[in-house]
């Protein structure tokens, strides 16, 4: 008998869900760091900043209180009613707190979502550039990916009518993020009313709305996309508290949707985690509750960060960047480095080039390759100012040393 091998075991899915170029480079990073090289890392999509002090004492209250039990599946009533207020005063919806289920994470609320929509074949549009998870998840969901490319000279954002030429009787989901995870890029209300339109033309599209950046906003005006006339029924708002109250660590997010679908998501989560963590759902409270005094700080450093990005990269010929409205991420085009050389060393793909910036050149960044677009990188600005600076020097120093 052969002996026993575990690993033929494994189901197919495992083998399509991790979010591979991202964990690479960090990996790599951390064992050059572990090798004493001095890395200056652009990799890590979170906050650098701690969670602000009030939420983490909220959360050691609730544990002293008790507050350390289960919860109810779809989440604490008081914080399904505090966010039903705030998705009324912030974004204009109307959702009752029955139609709002608490998560682990944003990324959990985006999986109850799709899988409570999509059927093994049912086809769901992907704007790219788009956060690798999105694929990830609707695969894991037997859903077929259908993904539409914008680039640098579009700002990342698929015209209407790109997207009206995808629709077919099979489609069932499209996923739009705004503020956008690699881009920056934020549909304005005027853009998002050409694609309600769109998706008013279909008898069964729903929209899956990922908010999670809307608080790290420089420039211009958030929409929610459930907002628009006649979208409410067709939307799922996800938002979260990792990115805008930095606590990534604390797993807390929440997708808010009509009745039907909301129960959907409930008894799949049942099925599958239950509900999320008590106590940080009580910090979570203390966090909507407690004004945007933090929220507003770690903007403006992020704000002045990107303001830094953009005059470094600026300086660079045959660069080409988008505006940032938003985000710690800046998503620059290098197509016109691709192929070019350092001594005999021939940057042949994004990928080729990001190891070698990072190999030869101690600075971290993610292939644009790992978001749909292969002639980009992702710089995340989530990262000090000193160690910032280090990196754009080093990042647009090498590629001004490449020779063609
Ligand atoms: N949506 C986007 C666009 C993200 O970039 C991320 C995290 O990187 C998430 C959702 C997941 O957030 P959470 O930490 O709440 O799961």
């Amino acid at each position: 008998m052969a002996p026993f091998d575990v690993a033929s075991l494994l189901a197919r899915r495992t083998s399509q869900s991790d979010e591979g170029p991202i964990v690479r480079m960090s990996q790599r990073t951390r064992e050059l760091r572990a090798k004493g090289q001095d890395i200056a890392s652009l990799t890590i999509g979170e906050p650098d900043f701690d969670t602000p002090f009030h939420i983490q004492a909220a959360a050691g209250e609730a544990m002293k209180k008790g507050l350390t039990h289960y919860s109810p599946v779809a989440g604490i009533l008081e914080l399904r009613q505090a966010l039903a207020l705030k998705l009324k005063d912030e974004n204009g919806l109307d959702y009752a707190a029955s139609e709002i289920v608490i998560a682990n994470g944003a990324k959990q609320a985006i999986a109850n979502a799709v899988l409570a929509l999509i059927e093994p074949g049912d086809e769901v549009i992907m704007l790219s550039p788009y956060w690798v998870s999105y694929e990830i998840i609707v695969r894991l969901a037997g859903g077929v990916p259908v993904i539409l490319k914008a680039g640098v000279e579009e700002n990342f954002k698929a015209p209407p009518e790109r997207i009206a030429a995808a629709l077919t009787d099979r489609t069932k989901l499209l996923i739009l993020n705004s503020p956008n995870n690699p881009t920056g890029a934020v549909w304005s209300a005027f853009e998002l009313s050409a694609l309600a339109a769109v998706v008013k033309s279909h008898p069964r599209l729903m929209v899956l709305s990922d908010e999670i950046y809307e608080y790290i906003l420089f420039d211009g005006k958030m929409t929610s996309f459930a907002s628009l006339p006649s979208m409410r029924e067709r939307a799922i708002t996800v938002n979260g508290f990792s990115k805008s109250f930095a606590m990534t660590g604390w797993r807390l997010g929440y997708a808010a949707g009509p009745a039907p679908l909301a129960q959907a998501m409930a008894r799949l989560q049942s099925g599958l985690t239950a509900g999320a963590n008590s106590f940080v759902q009580h910090a979570a409270l203390t966090a909507l509750s407690g004004g945007r005094a933090d929220v507003g700080r770690m903007r403006r450093r992020y704000e002045a960060r990107r303001d830094m990005v953009v005059a470094a990269l600026a300086r660079v010929p045959g660069l080409r960047l988008a505006p940032i409205p938003a985000t710690f991420y800046a998503f620059p085009n290098v197509g016109a480095f691709l192929g070019r050389k350092a001594g005999n060393h021939v940057m042949d793909s994004v990928e080729t080039l990001c190891d070698w910036l990072l190999e030869e050149n101690g600075v971290a960044t993610v292939p644009g390759s790992a978001f749909g677009d292969p002639n980009c990188i992702r710089l995340s600005f989530a990262t000090g100012e000193a160690e910032l600076a280090k990196a754009l020097e080093r990042f647009t120093g090498a590629l001004e040393r490449l020779t063609a």
